[in-house]
């Protein structure tokens, strides 16, 4: 995995919120630990929600969910490079320069069901003049049992609730059991949110990796609705039941749906243990698509400020929210 590629930048995450060399980084804010209990580092997420130049404004909050080792890391470095290089035309950055961020977490990594947070909220300037605060959120889980199966739904029902844009990373196909999982998710987080609020999610985006089907449905936006529209079709036909009500379901949870397809990166980037990132060796489709995916997630006409029961949520108000939504589950 990514993080055998940086020995010279272990560092000890686990220990203190303090940056080592005051560069921003992921942040662990929850954590689910072998006993199935979950902690939240509220000084860590504090710090971050309530630095002076971001505590009163509204908030974007941008989760990427998903199992592990499908790319979520790689993706994100990627949309950091947009953030940091706002309005910028280079801001993939320079042929040979080696992707850092979220990848940047030291060769023991422990798997680790939960979420981080980017320490540094960046500040956006809307076309309609807002300046808002946008927040990334890494949210991981594995799916190998049926014990790590419900911990992984609750963190994602969690990130779910938190962000205003949840991008469901998925693998070569959007397969029946990535729905079924999708389902139980919105199910533990709509059993939250009934107790209190009652607005639906905000924006779904299944992100689709190495997509080898390009000839029935073309990379990119349009082909990825094209395909999802077919795909979460509800027919009353010749569909099981059961998969009726997984498609329904889902359809009833979120304002937006849509679906973005991807090309594989090319063999160095998914086999080479060297690689670390840097463009020139990563394949042309995956580069020109990444080019119109993270603009279409990010630029600032298309980012949408985090509303719970209609109204726009400040970075303070998140972290009373996050907090709230914590209890709930923690019983
Ligand atoms: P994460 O655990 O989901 O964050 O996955 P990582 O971003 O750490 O990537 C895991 C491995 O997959 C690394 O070796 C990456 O180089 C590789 N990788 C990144 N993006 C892709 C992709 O789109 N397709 C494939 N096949 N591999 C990828
Ligand atoms: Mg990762």
């Amino acid at each position: 995995s990514w993080g055998s590629l940086s020995d010279k930048n272990v560092y000890d995450w686990s220990s203190e919120e303090e940056e080592p060399d005051g560069r921003a980084r992921p942040i662990q804010v929850l954590l689910v630990k072998d006993d199935h209990t979950f902690e939240l580092d509220e000084a860590a997420l504090s710090r971050i929600l309530l630095a002076e130049e971001v505590r009163d404004r509204e908030v974007v909050a941008v989760s990427v969910a998903g199992a592990f080792r499908k790319g979520k890391s790689f993706l994100m470095d990627f949309m950091l490079r947009y953030m940091y290089k706002q309005a910028s035309e280079d801001w993939l950055g320079d042929n040979e320069e080696p992707l850092t961020g979220f990848s940047w977490r030291g060769g023991s990594e422990r798997e680790t069901t939960g979420i981080q947070i980017w320490s540094e909220v960046f500040l956006v300037d809307k076309p309609d003049g807002r300046k808002v605060a946008v927040l990334l959120m890494d949210t991981q889980g594995t799916f190998d049992s049926q014990s790590t199966l419900r911990d992984s739904a609750t963190v994602f029902a969690l990130s779910t609730m938190i962000s205003s844009m949840q991008v469901y990373n998925i693998s070569q196909n959007v397969q029946e059991d990535d729905l079924q999982h999708l389902q139980l998710f919105t199910e533990y987080g709509r059993l939250a949110m009934e107790e209190t609020f009652l607005k639906p999610f905000q924006s779904l985006i299944f992100l689709v990796r190495d997509w080898s089907f390009p000839y029935e449905f073309p990379y990119g936006q349009e082909g990825g609705m094209k395909f999802l529209e077919k795909r979460l079709k509800v027919s009353e036909d010749n569909q099981h039941e059961e998969l009726q009500n997984v498609r329904k379901h889902i359809h009833s949870c979120f304002t937006n749906i849509s679906c973005f397809l991807m090309p594989h990166p090319g063999l160095k980037v998914a086999t080479n243990p060297n690689f670390d990132g840097r463009i020139v060796e990563i394949d042309g489709d995956f580069l020109n698509n990444l080019k119109v995916l993270v603009p279409w997630l990010l630029s600032p006409r298309n980012i949408d400020v985090k509303e719970i029961n209609g109204s726009k949520i400040t970075c303070r108000g998140l972290l009373e929210y996050f907090k709230a939504y914590i209890k709930i589950y923690q019983g």
